[in-house]
């Protein structure tokens, strides 16, 4: 059902003729003044007696006007219309998800939604989830770790006590494994299927390194990484992130499910109602910040592959610390490592990053355009200037949670190796 209200901006006293439908749970809504780029946020959701709750800041609702104003979809799912000048009373064409459905309609469509959908109900509930078991985790604190663990029910955390009693682990160890595994498969439809296919090779590097049998040097670099911070961000910093951006994954919904047609969108044209500015900058500059210090062990794992020693880069053992200070700026150190070999990761690091918007987002200086929802960001230092319709900014933030969510599995795995072969530490609980 299509409802159709009118509203004034209560900043410019535009006239806004909202067109929006319900989605299948409460779900956030941000779009910006047409005229004034007042930010209006509130939410829509499916109330019980089947009416709709609808609620925006910075709006009033008011009488129909015959012709003027602007008009906009709506919609918390979909990738949306933008402001249009309303010419007339009538709003022709399809819905937000009519669109979507002439495009993808096929099973495997109908899964995705579903799955994306899920997340998005429960993304609340499984941010604090994770958070609490991190931080658990990170205070070693075995016997609240595990009555949390046993508190929660679901059929993810059943599948994980189905393949291994929670009462035969014990260590931080056997409860690291697990977590990170439960948190994998809570967040699994926020990864792309690169994400995926990157961690498969992964896998199999690892795999090739191990049936060298020169474990000599893999031990020295799990000894080196032991002397970073790397190991402590697995369970601090790379976990607050990802909380954060899951606390916030109704906003992503609709640049989810148009992923694979993102090469395809007219952004001129197409815009989104659900994505909050503000939120997607720091979303952005947190997950570039923060893969520019976690990037390390992935290129120490490129050198072990490709040159035998983790300190090689291609001309002899040297200094890894001291090569890679060599680059200050953090976009500078990914790009240079991921054109320098053929990779596991940094080339997907790479494409995930975008310096031109960096400078500009930390410095606060962007702003949007309502109307046309084009970001400028202006990085003074440099005196240039960059545009960005909003939509692609949100789909460059799923690229940056993908490219740390990598990069996590880089470490983790190289943990697991480090408690294995040079600790050699007993595993009581096993998974991939
Ligand atoms: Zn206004």
């Amino acid at each position: 059902m299509v409802t159709n209200k009118f509203y004034k901006c209560k900043v410019c006293g535009e006239i806004i003729r909202i067109r929006y439908q319900v989605g299948y749970c409460e779900m956030p809504i941000n779009v910006y003044c047409p005229k004034c780029n007042t930010h209006f946020s509130g939410v829509i959701s499916p109330k019980e007696d089947l009416s709709i709750l609808f609620s925006l800041n910075n709006v009033i609702e008011c009488d129909e006007v015959e012709s003027g104003g602007y008009t906009i979809e709506l919609s918390p799912e979909f990738l949306t219309l933008k402001y249009q000048i309303n010419k007339s009373k009538l709003f022709p064409g399809l819905t937000p998800f009519m669109r979507f459905r002439l495009k993808n309609n096929n099973d495997a469509d109908d899964e995705t939604i579903q799955r994306t959908i899920h997340l998005a109900i429960e993304s609340n509930n499984y941010a604090n989830q994770i958070e609490t078991l991190f931080n658990l985790l990170d205070k070693n604190d075995i016997p609240l770790i595990r009555n949390y663990l046993n508190s929660i029910n679901n059929e993810y955390i059943s599948f994980f006590k189905s393949r291994s009693n929670l009462d035969n682990i014990s260590t931080k160890l056997d409860f690291l494994l697990f977590i990170k595994q439960y948190t994998k498969s809570l967040i699994n439809s926020s990864l792309l299927d690169s994400t995926h296919s990157r961690i498969n090779t992964l896998f199999e590097s690892l795999d090739k390194i191990r049936k060298r049998n020169d474990y000599n040097e893999y031990k020295r670099l799990l000894k080196f990484l032991d002397q970073g911070d790397y190991f402590s961000m697995m369970l601090n910093e790379i976990p607050k992130y990802i909380v954060n951006f899951i606390d916030n994954f109704k906003q992503f919904v609709p640049c989810y499910l148009e992923y694979k047609n993102a090469s395809d969108i007219d952004y001129s044209e197409i815009g989104i109602s659900s994505a909050d500015a503000g939120k997607m900058c720091e979303l952005y500059s947190n997950g570039f910040e923060l893969l520019g210090r976690i990037i390390d062990p992935s290129i120490a794992l490129d050198n072990l592959l490709n040159h035998m020693c983790f300190d090689n880069f291609g001309n002899g053992r040297t200094n890894f610390a001291n090569e890679l200070l060599k680059y200050t700026s953090k976009y500078n150190k990914v790009k240079h490592f991921s054109e320098l070999d053929e990779s596991v990761c940094c080339s997907f690091y790479r494409d995930s990053l975008n310096n031109r918007i960096r400078n500009p987002i930390a410095h606060n200086d962007w702003k949007i355009n309502g109307l046309t929802q084009e970001l400028t960001f202006t990085d003074r230092v440099k005196g240039a200037e960059t545009k960005m319709y909003l939509t692609e900014l949100v789909f460059k933030c799923i690229e940056v949670f993908n490219s740390v969510f990598l990069a996590w599995e880089v470490i983790y795995q190289l943990f697991k190796a480090k408690l294995v072969l040079v600790e050699r530490v007993n595993l009581n609980y096993h998974f991939k």
